[in-house]
């Protein structure tokens, strides 16, 4: 038995068996080539038809063995695709004409000829529509080196173990049969750990050469809250571990008969619990543990999952009206893409970044590209006469980007009111607060919009040159350094001048060592996990509001984030203040 001490950024136990993934097929990205490069990229790009012919071939064999004929027919038919000179000519095609990486290429020629099979009237075409998709997909993995690493082979109970995934990966192996990740990079505010959570699988991250110290298949223990990964335990060890899955279980049923009870501190301040959405099923655990609303929905994972297709109006009208309808009364706070960062969107960039989390991320993709805009506004817009919607801007980094927007909703309008669309003419627009710059002048734009959401991960990232992903630095990334509660008074106090309401949504909100500092320092409104919420909820109930107000004061004059802990600790004792 071997113990190997990481982080653990998703709590829960995971009891299976090893299987790393060194490279899921990356993002596409799009490389402006050199006259002289355009000759070895289609080289490289013909020499990846020959090995994707050898794996769909190796395919074909293995399914006419172990499914027939019938089934081999289709590896068949992707093989002649592969072969088709037509196809391979367009690409080649792009390849020389827009000087372009091979990867964008088949990305471009797949598109346009799948888009222009679906609006076919022959079935037969649409059909054909997958096929293509398929024979992209097998270039690419080819193109960029990759293993297959087809979803459908991985057992039951498998721990992914992997130097890093993007938050689509995570997604997609997640909803598998996936007990546990574990990984080399990484930090507890990365979007992947984000997205483990709301999935409720256990991770722990910054295991350094853990891929080359665990086999495939090896018998595995996943601790997602101690942060411990346990290779090959012994019977009493996963005897153990299993009764501690059990009652985790058993804990997960009694926090949601706090369901009912009220987040009010001691002296009777309300305090408004809502949910943080990524993924839509979700939305039943938020009702299952007592949500007030969704106080943040990531919109840009309904993107990530469909990459790199783009949701039609349509799809993003179902996910909104769905919301709408399932935590009514309650609002539901639905934040335009923030797309781009590390949340990646290479294919819509069509460019590449050297520095994606200072590039173009958040509102400044969706003002840069109409269509994006167009789609999602004209969604939310609709979807607004059906409940309480809220809209709002990520990334937002001054006044200016909030007038363009505006100005870009009203035509929008415009052109819903020449259609005869229903919409809600006037919409409540609020912005994140999580670019040091906002934070600054969060009393000039408390005047702009009607609300502010405090977004402490990345907030923290900027304004600490803390990158969130990023193991080596994750100890100073540290929501407690007084620059950050100076930052969070001022956006509260801007907010209270103004008259409109203030909210946090980092992941600070779910963690109950800030619940009282939070209070004291004039948050009556918190998204989280749907899962934090009671715990939340119930070291709200311990708190009294005026002790809360005078430790924040005090921990606004201290000079590091250890002073703050020491003092939250000496005022409300180690229960109040550990996790
Ligand atoms: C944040 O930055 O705190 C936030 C809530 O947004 P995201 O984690 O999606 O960047
Ligand atoms: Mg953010």
């Amino acid at each position: 038995m071997e113990i190997f001490h990481g982080t653990g950024v998703s709590p829960g136990i995971g009891i299976g068996r090893s299987v790393s993934i060194e490279s899921l097929p990356s993002e596409i990205y799009r490389i402006s080539l050199a006259e002289s490069e355009l000759g070895p990229e289609i080289e490289r790009f013909r020499a990846s038809l020959v090995d994707a012919e050898r794996e769909i071939q190796g395919t074909a064999a293995e399914v006419r063995r172990k499914l027939g004929d019938d089934l081999a027919a289709i590896f068949e038919a992707h093989s002649l695709l592969l072969k088709d000179q037509d196809f391979i000519e367009r690409i080649v095609q792009q390849i020389k004409s827009e000087k372009i990486n091979a990867e964008w290429a088949i990305h471009r020629v797949v598109t346009d000829l799948a888009e222009r099979f679906q609006a076919m009237e022959t079935p037969h075409l649409r059909d054909k529509v997958e096929d293509l998709r398929d024979v992209g997909r097998y270039v690419l993995r080819c193109l960029q080196g990759s293993t297959t690493h087809d979803l459908s082979e991985l057992g039951s109970d498998v721990v992914v173990i992997a130097h890093d995934l993007t938050p689509s990966e995570a997604v997609r192996l997640g909803r598998s049969r996936v007990v546990g990740f574990v990984l080399e990079s990484g930090g507890a505010t990365s979007h992947t750990a984000i997205i483990a959570r709301s999935l409720n699988t256990p991770l722990v991250v910054g295991l350094e050469g853990i891929g080359k110290r665990i086999t495939d298949d090896d018998p595995v223990v996943v601790d997602g809250k101690e942060g411990k990964v346990i290779l090959h335990p012994t019977d009493e060890v996963l005897e153990r571990y299993r009764a501690l899955a059990g009652q985790m279980k058993a804990r997960d049923s009694e926090m949601q008969a706090t369901r009912e009870l009220e987040a009010v501190t001691l002296d009777g301040t309300s305090i408004d619990l809502a949910a943080n959405i990524e993924l839509p099923e979700e939305l039943a655990d938020a009702q299952r543990f007592g949500a007030r609303g969704v106080g943040l929905y990531r919109s840009e994972f309904l993107y990530i999952e469909k990459s790199p297709e783009l949701p039609t109006e349509e799809e993003h009208l179902e996910i909104y009206r769905r919301m709408l309808a399932e935590m009514a009364p309650h609002p539901v706070v639905i934040r335009t893409y923030d797309l781009g960062g590390r949340k990646l969107a290479r294919e819509l960039l069509a460019t590449h970044e050297d520095n994606p989390v200072l590039g173009l991320r958040g509102i400044r993709l969706t003002m840069a590209r109409p269509t994006i805009f167009r789609v999602q506004l004209r969604a939310l817009l609709r979807a607004g006469v059906d409940g309480e919607l809220r809209i709002m801007l990520p990334m937002v980094s001054g006044v200016e980007e909030v007038r363009k927007f505006r100005h870009g909703l009203l035509r929008l309008m415009k052109e819903l009111d020449a259609e005869g669309v229903r919409y809600a003419g006037d919409p409540e627009l609020g912005i994140m607060i999580e670019v040091p710059s906002a934070a600054l002048t969060a009393d000039v734009l408390a005047r702009e919009v009607d609300f502010f959401s405090i977004g402490t991960n990345d907030l923290i990232q900027y304004a600490l040159a803390v990158d969130r992903n990023n193991e080596h630095v994750a100890h100073l990334h540290q929501p407690h350094h007084p620059a950050i509660l100076r930052m969070i008074r001022f956006v509260v106090d801007s907010a209270a001048e103004a008259g409109i309401d203030v909210s946090l949504c980092g992941e600070m909100a779910s963690d109950v060592r800030s619940t009282a500092l939070l209070v004291g320092l004039g948050l009556r409104r918190l998204s989280m996990a749907p899962r934090q919420v009671p715990a939340v909820k119930s070291r709200v109930r311990q708190i009294d509001r005026a002790d809360a107000e005078e430790a924040a004061k005090r921990c606004l004059t201290m000079g590091t984030a250890q002073e703050v802990d020491d003092h939250l600790r000496t005022v409300f004792g180690a229960a109040l203040v550990s996790a």
